[in-house]
């Protein structure tokens, strides 16, 4: 018998049981459910049970590894390839290029529904609609059945999305969510079915799916024994991080993928489950064993090796007092005399202040800005801080807030790409087609349903006269379409693209300088993908985050401070980290405090972002707090508490300070030559007559 490998030697026994959990067994190991606290190392196993795989010799093309973000995937890739790849002694990036199975359930389903397309009554040159791509194809149907909200108060084009992704990734029917849900919008139920019908006909009959569909379709074809059986075929093992915030129909995939549970893994803690406004639920995760015929095995991690003692006895503190929980309280061997603060200050500003004196007080003492982190609830949350960083020069990243994508400039260039790619894409169509002078909705719709009687729609596009008023920029247009619909090359065709956007850039937009410095830097980013096809599915379904250069992604080399929403910061950890507006109103968020169960999910994101930390956390606590609402009164500061998540009981868990420390006003006393004067008598003098 050959020794051990090494690497299992860093791990625990639990650990370690799951790491090598049916390894040798071949395909016939049953299903795993690792379930453990937040730090305990459950993405740490996992990629040393995928690296095990690989070195006891399971094919790396044949594992199936989903993870929350495409980020995520590709750090999950690496520290396989540090593991394995030492082991087996291949060149460096072999193992990790090898996994060509690893990234997000939205993005995986991309790829299998491209290749099943002509099975599903799909194209393979299908687009994929973005949220507001998705509202506005809703809103043009809905304009076209007549339920225009300004007559009739119809729900608004993003409440009826929202009500239709619920639905759809509940797998709930229509009145069960409007009752649950949007009961304000009840009434309109008979008129939202008929809307959801014809959209989901739109969207067939352009070609488009939206994030939703590629969930549903992927469902749906699974439900084919055949086509589930030629999918399953292609893996061997199947394994799932942040397995607590998937939702019903990514359950229903998997099942499809491995019924009997054969060779799949899936990792997850309940008390992190903050996603269920995408219609995650946490009983899959606690429903996941009695799934399968014999039970899924169950194994339970209770060392944390992420935080020290005191930030760990906070956060199972605050986690403690939640109504329901499956994984037990979490111990640690990092021991350490820091409480974490909880700060309080005057406002948001101070709070910005705060903020920013103890990360460069850190940085001077050694911790770098990657190393630390600042959280919040709600992307808005952060707006006087990035002020205060850019004021004092320091450089930031922002997760989860607004997208680089989402500037329109932006927007207009994908838009062409993916209607050239897909000339059926209308929501596309429209965009391009009114970026020229002259032409507005009325004349795109007439190119647009000229367009959609054709067979081949980029021919008939080339032959149709130019609209009348359009003249000017017609012939542009239909030269760079002819050229994009040749592919002459990539990513050049983006260059191309942007040599004919570029004049039209400028008559639009006063900064179109910034907006160039984008588009460049959208070549620069499309230079990494393979193909036109990958750019534009990767990119809608995975956009980069914004920084402090308004764009892109900043030099690798750089060092910088992380900014980044709860949500966006899950199964990531930084040496420090500041949450900010720890108050009611800020976590929980105003809009969360509806019900119990919302309640509950807010108390689960304090615990998120508290155990993010590993040495230092700091909770700041403004006295005075922005509340955006949309009232009859609009914006307004409130007198703010700190949050109900951590009562009175739970302060002795904190080092409790206020910022700044206010110094008694110190008088000296006056010498006593100055005079004695009685002002109160003078006063009274005034009034005796
Ligand atoms: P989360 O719930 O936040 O996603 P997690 O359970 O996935 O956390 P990991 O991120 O895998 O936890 O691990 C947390 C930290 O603990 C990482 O820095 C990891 O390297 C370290 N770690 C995990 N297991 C061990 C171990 N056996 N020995 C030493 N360090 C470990
Ligand atoms: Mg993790």
């Amino acid at each position: 018998m050959t020794a051990a490998p090494a690497y299992l030697d860093s791990l625990n026994a639990e650990q370690r049981r799951a790491v090598e959990f049916g390894v040798g067994e071949g395909a016939s190991a049953g299903p795993l459910l690792v379930i453990a606290g937040a730090g305990s190392g459950k993405t740490n196993t996992l990629a040393h049970r995928v690296a095990h795989l690989i070195v006891s010799g399971a094919d790396p093309r044949r594992i199936l590894l989903m993870t929350f973000s495409r980020r995520a995937a590709a750090e999950m890739s690496k520290r396989v390839e540090r593991i394995a790849g030492k082991v087996m002694g291949t060149g460096s990036g072999v193992v990790a290029d090898a996994l060509t199975w690893a990234g997000t359930f939205h993005g995986m389903g991309a790829r299998i529904l491209r290749e099943l397309a002509p099975h599903i009554g799909l194209s393979p040159e299908f687009t994929i609609h973005d949220r507001e791509d998705s509202a506005d194809l809703l809103n043009l149907v809905r304009h076209e059945l007549g339920l225009s909200e300004s007559k009739s108060r119809f729900p608004t084009k993003g409440t009826c999305l929202s009500i239709y992704s619920r639905a759809v990734n509940a797998q709930t029917d229509l009145d069960e969510v409007l009752k649950t849900a949007f009961p304000w919008c009840a009434m309109w139920e008979q008129q939202l079915r008929t809307l959801f019908g014809a959209y989901v006909e739109a969207k067939q009959r352009q070609n488009v799916l939206d994030y939703d569909d590629l969930l549903l379709y992927w469902a749906g074809a699974m439900s084919n024994a055949a086509i589930a059986a030629e999918v399953a075929g292609r893996f061997d093992h199947v394994l799932v991080d942040e397995y607590q915030d998937t939702n019903r129909l990514q359950a229903a995939i998997l099942l499809g993928l491995k019924p009997a549970g054969q060779g799949m893994t899936v990792v997850g803690d309940d008390a992190q489950s903050i996603y269920s406004f995408r219609a995650a639920t946490v009983r899959n995760i606690l429903d996941f064993p009695a799934q399968f015929q014999p039970p899924a095995s169950v194994i339970t991690l209770d060392r944390n090796y992420r935080s020290t003692q005191p930030i760990l006895s906070a956060a199972n503190a605050v986690i403690g007092l939640a109504a329901e929980r499956f994984t037990k309280n979490l111990w640690t061997e990092r021991l350490s005399n820091d409480k974490p603060q909880l700060v309080t200050v005057k406002d948001e500003a101070d709070q910005a202040r705060y903020v920013v004196e103890r990360v460069l007080e850190d940085r001077e003492g050694g911790t770098v800005l990657k190393q630390q982190a600042v959280l919040f609830r709600t992307s808005s949350h952060s707006g006087p801080l990035e002020i205060e960083l850019t004021r004092r020069n320091i450089p930031f990243v922002k997760f989860g807030g607004l997208k680089f994508l989402d500037a329109a400039h932006i927007k207009d260039m994908l838009a062409l790409l993916r209607w050239v790619e897909n000339p059926r894409d209308r929501v596309a169509g429209f965009r391009v087609l009114q970026l020229l002078p002259g032409i507005g909705p009325a004349s795109a719709g007439r190119v647009l349903d000229a367009m959609a009687e054709a067979e081949d729609s980029v021919a008939h596009l080339l032959a149709l006269p130019a609209p009348p008023r359009a003249s000017e920029h017609w012939d542009g247009l239909l030269e760079v379409a002819g050229h994009l619909r040749a592919r002459s090359g990539w990513p050049s065709d983006l260059y191309r693209a942007r040599l004919w956007y570029e004049p039209l850039l400028e008559a639009s937009y006063e900064d179109a300088q910034v907006r160039h410095a984008d588009l460049l830097q959208l070549e620069q980013i499309a230079a990494g993908y393979p193909s036109r096809e990958r750019f534009l599915t990767e990119l809608t379904l995975d956009p980069p985050d914004a920084t402090s250069d308004q764009a892109g992604v900043p030099h690798l080399d750089e060092d910088y401070l992380i900014l980044s929403t709860i949500h966006s910061a899950k199964g990531q950890e930084w040496k420090s980290v500041h949450v900010l507006n720890v108050v009611d109103g800020g976590i929980p968020s105003d809009l969360g405090t509806g019900s119990t169960h919302e309640l509950e999910e807010e108390r689960r994101l304090l615990y998120v972002a508290m155990t993010r930390a590993k040495d230092h956390l700091h909770l700041i606590v403004p006295q005075k707090f922005f509340v955006a609402q949309q009232s009859a009164y609009g914006d307004r500061h409130v007198y703010a508490s700190r949050t109900r998540f951590i009562p009175k009981a739970l302060l002795e868990f904190f080092d409790n300070v206020m910022w700044p420390a206010v110094k008694p006003a110190h008088i000296e006393g006056l010498s006593p030559q100055i005079p004695k004067l009685d002002i109160t008598a003078q006063m009274r003098a005034m009034w005796v007559k």
